[in-house]
């Protein structure tokens, strides 16, 4: 077993920490409080080749492993969760899922694009009536020559108002269940596609999300990503590699906390000593880290199995359950040292207390993630 990083990972850490210290972290409460996703940001990224970290070169991407992947999404996350969501998106639940299941064509066509920050990508599988389940999905497509024909309404994506392309998943056999679903490539300019943003939402403010409406939506049959009826098991790979960054993208929260914390505790006087000094304030300061580290370290063990091509749906399931509940746990004791102050959003804190709450929400509930985990353990599954 090998804790350090590799030289090429350090060098991938340290120019991500650079970037979002000096361009992300500077306009992040601007952002946030705007509710306007920084493009220009986004498109910074890609130039520096991190909206494709894990992407062969081929197709435009870094090529970098997925311990890479999971440094890129901390960095991100320990300074902007919204930032870090559309890199999670981009990244893990687009190209990803692009690059496992999609066919040399597929991914020239459209992973290039997505790499480059050219175009942006979302993955619309959550339902109005069909979250936790997804097989009970409603949205059909059904074969009409050389064109699927979609209908049906998806909520709650990530991306659905700017993005250009989206994986999105329709019934073509709706009496079979998990095993009648389809994923199908979008493109937002085809016909009977179109989408409607949420707005008032109690965090990740400065990420676009919206719904997604298919309406008689014609899509070439060549657009389907993998193969007909074959979608459920395409989403549930999709949702490693997403649980993958969300969990990193809480570390990154976490450390975030710790790192703001510390420089506020030192500073702080009351009863005439840095609060720094009080054992209370120290417990909650050596919690925080001890949480933060045992969930990096739950991500890297995801991260080790990923990049060799090993099962690790069970360990990216307890990394993303443990370390989206111990983001929640790290931000309630930062804006617990900022006392009042925390409560207030012209403090960092405030932010990332927020935007930690969607974490255990979700790619997956906590209690699903329980779910999941408690089926490898005891072999029987709670849900069909
Ligand atoms: C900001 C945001 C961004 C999102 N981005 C995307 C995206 O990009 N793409 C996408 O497809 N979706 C996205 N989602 C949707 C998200 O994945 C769902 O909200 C999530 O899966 C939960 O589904 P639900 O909201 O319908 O809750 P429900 O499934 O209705 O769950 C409600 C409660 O019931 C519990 N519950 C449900 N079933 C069980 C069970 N069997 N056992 C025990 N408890 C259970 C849940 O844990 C939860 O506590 C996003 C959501 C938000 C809020």
């Amino acid at each position: 077993m090998d804790f350090d990083l590799t030289e090429e990972q350090k060098m991938i850490q340290d120019t991500i920490r650079k970037f979002a210290t000096e361009e992300i972290a500077p306009v992040a409460s601007e952002n946030d409080k705007k509710a306007q996703f920084p493009r220009d940001i986004f498109l910074k990224l890609a130039e520096l080749g991190f909206m494709g970290t894990p992407i062969p070169e081929e197709y435009g991407g870094a090529g970098f492993d997925f311990i890479s992947h999971a440094i890129v999404a901390e960095e991100i996350g320990r300074v902007d969760s919204s930032l870090r969501g559309t890199y999670s998106v981009q990244v893990s639940l687009v190209e990803l899922p692009l690059n496992k299941y999609g066919n040399e064509e597929q991914k020239k066509k459209y992973l290039t694009k997505l790499t480059s920050g050219e175009w942006i990508g979302c993955f619309g599988l959550t339902e109005p009536n069909a979250g936790s389940d997804p097989a009970g999905m409603i949205a059909t497509a059904k074969q009409d020559g050389d064109f699927y024909i979609l209908n049906g309404q998806k909520t709650w994506i990530t991306n659905a108002g700017i993005a250009d392309v989206a994986i999105v998943y329709a019934k073509t056999d709706p009496g079979a269940g998990a095993k009648g679903i389809t994923a199908f490539i979008v493109e937002k300019d085809f016909e009977g596609f179109s989408t409607r943003d949420l707005h008032d939402k109690l965090g990740l403010r400065a990420s676009n999300t919206g719904e997604i409406f298919l309406e008689d939506c014609k899509v070439p049959k060549e657009n389907i990503l993998g193969e007909v009826n074959k979608g459920f098991k395409i989403a549930l790979g999709t949702l490693d590699f997403g649980r993958y960054t969300v969990a990193a993208g809480c570390v990154g929260l976490a450390q975030g906390c710790v790192d703001i914390c510390k420089a506020y505790a030192k500073e702080r006087i009351q009863f005439d000593k840095p609060i720094a000094s009080f054992q209370l304030v120290q417990q909650m300061i050596a919690d925080m880290v001890v949480e933060c580290e045992a969930g990096r370290l739950l991500v890297y063990r995801a991260g080790h199995l990923k990049n060799k091509g090993l099962p690790n749906t069970r360990e990216t399931s307890i990394a993303k359950y443990y370390c989206s509940e111990m983001a929640n746990r790290v931000a309630y004791k930062a804006i617990q040292i900022h006392g009042g102050y925390g409560f207030s959003g012209e403090y960092d804190v405030e932010r990332f207390y927020r935007d930690a709450r969607i974490n255990t929400l979700y790619e997956g509930t906590s209690q699903i993630q329980q779910l999941i985990i408690g089926a490898f353990e005891l072999g029987i599954r709670a849900f069909t």
